[in-house]
């Protein structure tokens, strides 16, 4: 637990955010898109519900519940991707951002790559160019990269080279901040940069990461604490430059390690008008769960 307590807040709100706004906004979608006749239907008399209703709800259930992999649907009407359209007969179907084509899910995404690219034997294409999902992996970690970038110009920090080598072909504040993401997605030992075998891979990907990849794993220690309470710093400056107020809601868990947690999250306008949710603490608690051995973390 101690590991998730470090993880770069940003990610955690940005996850925040997407899941509430997924959750409510797929719902709404697909009640307010199903015809009146099979709303109709259930909702009074349950009982009466075929086996195949039953079986062709539960699919649409688990279509929504797995998040969409192909690029197609970053070209729907709706701005969320998840945005789940049905047609008149109550199949799924994609909607064309930039037209009125539509077309079933049910028979793949092919000819709706076909729409968006150079075109069908009756339609001309949109000329989009197709991604592949690797293409678009690379496409997401070169915008963290890019973060990372940012992050270590706006705080720049000291650091001893090791040896004598130049190491040129690795910025150190990149990997820092990299390597924090890295152990606190995975809660990962800080030790695993004194494994012999690690650091061997890593000196096979580049020579250089012996100049800067610290031997040590007190020094990943300071790394952590440091990108914390960079973060952390960044945190409050949004937190001041909100519009709204700052509404806080708590959730009491379990952790896997048995520890009771409770989470502290903001709820705010922020600067630039976008409805925000942010991890503020995740605090152990001791002792019963009363309001009043609540109250005092939250204070
Ligand atoms: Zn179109």
């Amino acid at each position: 637990m101690a590991q998730q307590q470090r993880l770069p807040f940003a990610r955690l709100q940005a996850l925040a955010a997407t899941s509430s706004y997924r959750d409510s906004s797929s719902t709404n979608s697909e009640i307010s898109t199903t015809p009146s006749e099979e709303s109709a239907g259930t909702e009074g008399e349950p009982s009466t519900c075929r086996p195949n209703e039953l079986r062709r709800k539960r699919t649409n259930k688990s279509n929504q519940q797995k998040p969409r992999t192909s690029w197609v649907f970053n070209h729907i009407r709706d701005e969320d991707r998840e945005k789940r359209y049905l047609s008149d007969n109550s199949t799924l179907e994609w909607r064309c951002k930039y037209c009125t084509q539509t077309y079933e899910l049910s028979r793949g995404t092919y000819i709706i790559t076909k729409h968006l690219t150079i075109g069908t034997k009756t339609r001309d294409g949109h000329g989009l160019t197709a991604e592949s999902p690797r293409l678009e992996r690379a496409k997401n970690q070169q915008a963290a990269i890019d973060l990372a970038l940012l992050q270590a110009e706006e705080n720049p920090k000291k650091r001893r080279r090791i040896g004598n080598a130049n190491g040129d072909s690795l910025n150190p504040g990149i990997m820092e901040i990299l390597w924090v993401n890295v152990l606190a997605a995975c809660s990962l030992a800080f030790r695993l940069s004194d494994n012999k075998q690690f650091r061997t891979f890593l000196e096979y990907l580049n020579p250089d990461i012996e100049v800067w990849f610290p031997p040590s794993h007190s020094v990943i220690q300071g790394w952590v604490m440091r990108q914390f309470a960079d973060q952390k710093l960044k945190m409050k400056e949004v937190l001041l430059a909100a519009r709204s107020r700052i509404h806080i809601s708590c959730d009491l868990w379990t952790s896997p390690n048995s520890l009771a947690i409770l989470g502290i999250i903001a709820h705010f306008v922020d600067k630039d008008g976008t409805l925000q949710a942010m991890v503020l603490a995740l605090k152990s608690i001791v002792g019963d769960h009363t309001g009043e051995s609540l109250v005092m973390p939250i204070l």
